[in-house]
């Protein structure tokens, strides 16, 4: 084993005040110079100008030079460090009840700054827990956190599962594995407010399912009676499987990816096998909605991807949105609902506020606001990094 140096970086004069308010990363600009030669993902320590420690994390090559761990000098990073942190990620969805029981046992455990763990995810699928570094530190650290973490679930998970291939930056040179760290469940249904879902961690998106539109799915479900229903970027069908429990008359599925709809075929036969109400489409998007019938949904759910995975991709994303819920404004029946989605951590609150009211001022219709949603309570927001805020959310009424 790789002895453990302390590497020391000072920054540069007034470069503290962020860390004096907790907010958890360092800029590579703040950083004056670094004492030892530490690779990619080693700990580290912040000093500031006067030379006083200020935090310490994980350090990495890129505009986000640090991730803070510990404000704390005698914090040591080990595996009773990351048994503390998982702990009271844990706790806290016990204590606000999420997850844990039959009927409901999808949830996210780790929601990286949000849980004072930057750069983990992890997400709880029944008995199994999927693992996912988002910076070269959770990554190197990653069997000391799968111990730590059987530790804190005891016997309610049997296995582990990272799923990093896609998450690393492709600089580091780390050529993670998907693969299990502990166990081999292969029994990959998983149940959300009763709905079983199949997940597929070993090639879907993220890791395997979008848990962070549990309650907006439910929101829908209580609007879903008697409504036809067109839910656009459906992936797994989410939306889908909660609008056909809410009593929809009919539901559209789409999404240009045939694994999507594969899969969105399975958790609509999962939950109502041989119920006709449900057709799922291959298409683009646009497309669809260009050759879509004018007034044929009275309600429409929009969830695209990240249209911003950059600051510097902002414009552009705000006229993908603009674009296409123009389309939905113009076509939706009168008396429908649209719920409109962004999940760009670009694009803040107003941006995509203001994107959604230039749609609707150019088709000149009616429209309410009658929810604004966002992401759920176990994807927490750390208060000291308002970043953490991603996903935004409006359900519409358009007259
Ligand atoms: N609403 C989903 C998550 C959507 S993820 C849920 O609740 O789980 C975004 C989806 O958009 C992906 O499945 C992707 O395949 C699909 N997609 C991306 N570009 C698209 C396009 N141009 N047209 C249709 N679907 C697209």
């Amino acid at each position: 084993m790789k002895t453990k140096h302390m590497y020391k970086a000072y920054l540069k004069p007034g470069k503290e005040e962020s860390l004096k308010r907790f907010h958890p990363w360092v800029f590579s600009g703040a950083i004056a110079r670094i004492e030892g030669q530490p690779e990619e993902g080693d700990i580290i320590e912040v000093y500031t100008a006067q030379n006083e420690f200020i935090a310490k994390g994980h350090c990495q090559i890129g505009s986000i030079a640090i991730r803070v761990l510990s404000f704390r000098q005698d914090e040591k990073i080990d595996r009773d460090f990351w048994r503390r942190k998982l702990q009271a990620a844990y706790d806290m969805r016990r204590n606000l009840h999420i997850g844990g029981n039959p009927a409901n046992d999808t949830y996210r455990l780790v929601h990286g700054e949000g849980d004072n763990l930057p750069g983990l995810v992890v997400d709880i699928y029944g008995r199994t827990a999927v693992m996912q570094a988002h910076s070269p530190g959770m990554h190197v650290d990653r069997m000391e956190i799968a111990d730590a973490l059987a530790d804190v679930m005891g016997d309610t998970i049997d296995s582990i599962y990272y799923k990093s291939e896609s998450t690393l930056p492709y600089k580091a040179d780390l050529y993670p594995e998907n693969g299990f760290l502990k166990g081999s469940n292969t029994d990959n249904v998983a149940t959300e407010y009763g709905l079983k879902f199949h997940i597929d961690w070993l090639k879907g998106q993220k890791t395997g399912f979008f848990v962070d539109q549990r309650e907006n799915r439910a929101l829908l479900e209580r609007y879903a009676h008697g409504r036809t229903i067109l839910n656009m970027f459906c992936y797994t069908g989410g939306f889908s499987v909660y609008a056909m429990r809410g009593g929809a008359r009919l539901v559209h599925s789409v999404d240009s990816s045939a694994k999507a709809i594969d899969l969105t075929n399975k958790n609509i036969a999962l939950n109502f096998p041989d119920d006709t109400r449900h057709t799922a489409y291959a298409e683009d998007a646009f497309k669809y909605l260009d050759r879509m019938e004018n007034g044929f949904y009275d309600l429409i759910v929009l969830d695209p991807p990240a249209f911003a995975k950059h600051r510097d991709a902002l414009r552009n994303a705000l006229q993908g949105y603009r674009k296409l819920n123009a389309k939905a404004f113009e076509k939706i029946k009168p008396g429908g609902l649209l719920f409109t989605f962004s999940c760009s951590q670009a694009v803040d609150k107003d941006h995509f506020r203001t994107a959604i009211f230039t749609a609707a001022a150019t088709t000149g219709r009616n429209v309410r606001i009658l929810h604004q949603l966002t992401q759920p309570a176990d994807h927490p927001v750390n208060i000291y990094h308002p970043e953490g805020e991603y996903l935004k959310g409006l359900v519409l009424y358009v007259e």
